[in-house]
């Protein structure tokens, strides 16, 4: 296997990992720079997570009688869980493509990981994935919600035949909530074995890394047992509750760009390329000819996008495009059409 490859972005404009293109505005960059200063770097973390928890339950509007647990971003809540359900022959499932995290931490910790193709829409394919729960018995059903790399959220009726089917849980990953149309948040609570992942990653925060997931208290109090005690730093915790303080800052960040993404999706596709809608901060684009050759033209003129072209066969020729401020995203544009 290879070890998650992160891009050297040096010099580069950097489009290719959905962050918040944003930082927080200066003033409270410097307020944010004071708490730090208070924090008592010698103790363990202790009751700042507490009300990180409580905080996030109030944000995420958390069902009653659901526990919440804190992750190292949600990277880490996803290994856990592999962790958590593992047992000889056991099985995660996915709709494939989809987060690589997903299948890696299946291969790390010794589980089948099984990959059900999209349609060529990249919709479910219902039959399949039904099929394939029923073969394999997975222990997890990730469902990403939208989906990364092709930024789509899931027909809701597919999703309840599935979740319905699902012998074990079923993990609604919403890394991308701030941007998407919809949520599984008022569903969630009707069955017994649905979780919700969410992460602050793309709110603004990926530099921090903070991921949550909540689920039924009894089951989420079984899934912490293989928590390392202490997986959240306080440094972390405190800028997410600084963060979660100022929310209005970041909603209005997410607003801008759900709009730029707006405008780029038209933009794009008067290039002249096949575009995907989008629920998330990024937009997946098939170019004519070879990715790699587009993918290198824009990183020659400055800019850093993510080739997803050799990801699975579905993506052939397929760039992934992080959405960004206008500026950024009009040289985006300026270097894919002079790529092309
Ligand atoms: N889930 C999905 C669907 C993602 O795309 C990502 C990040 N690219 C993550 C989870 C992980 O996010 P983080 O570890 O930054 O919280």
């Amino acid at each position: 296997m290879h070890a998650y490859a992160v891009q050297d972005a040096s010099g580069l404009l950097k489009m290719d990992a959905m962050e918040n293109p944003y930082r927080l505005p200066a003033a409270l960059q410097a307020q944010l720079g004071q708490r730090l200063g208070a924090v008592e770097l010698n103790r363990y973390p202790g009751s700042r997570l507490d009300a990180l928890r409580q905080a996030l339950a109030r944000h995420a509007q958390m069902p009653e009688g659901f526990g919440l647990m804190l992750g190292n971003g949600s990277d880490e809540l996803i290994s856990l869980l592999a962790m958590a359900c593992d047992r000889p022959g056991a099985t995660i499932l996915a709709p494939v493509p989809g987060f690589v995290m997903y299948a890696m931490s299946a291969q790390l910790q010794g589980l089948n990981f099984v990959g059900v193709p999209l349609t060529a829409d990249f919709e479910l394919d219902e039959a399949a994935m039904l099929a394939a729960i029923e073969q394999h018995q997975p222990a997890i059903v990730f469902l990403a919600y939208p989906n990364n790399p092709t930024a789509n959220l899931w027909d809701d009726t597919v999703v309840e035949r599935i979740v319905a089917a699902a012998p074990g849980l079923v993990v609604m990953d919403e890394a991308y909530q701030p941007f998407a149309s919809r949520s599984y948040i008022d569903r969630v609570a009707r069955h017994g074995h649905v979780l919700l992942m969410r992460t602050l990653s793309k709110f603004g925060l990926a530099g921090v890394r903070l991921g949550y997931m909540m689920g039924p208290s009894a089951l989420m109090a079984e899934i912490d047992k293989v928590r390392p005690p202490y997986n959240v730093s306080v440094l972390n915790a405190e800028c997410a509750l600084f963060a979660l303080e100022h929310a209005e800052v970041f909603d209005a960040q997410a607003a801008d760009l759900r709009a730029q993404r707006d405008a780029l999706l038209p933009a794009l596709r008067a290039l002249g390329l096949k575009v995907w809608n989008s629920d998330a901060n990024m937009v997946l684009v098939r170019v004519p000819g070879e990715a790699q050759a587009v993918f290198e033209g824009m990183k020659a003129r400055g800019v850093l996008v993510k080739n997803v072209s050799k990801m699975h066969p579905l993506l052939a020729n397929c760039l992934r495009l992080t959405v960004g401020s206008a500026d950024d995203n009009a040289q985006m544009l300026r270097a894919l059409q002079q790529s092309l």
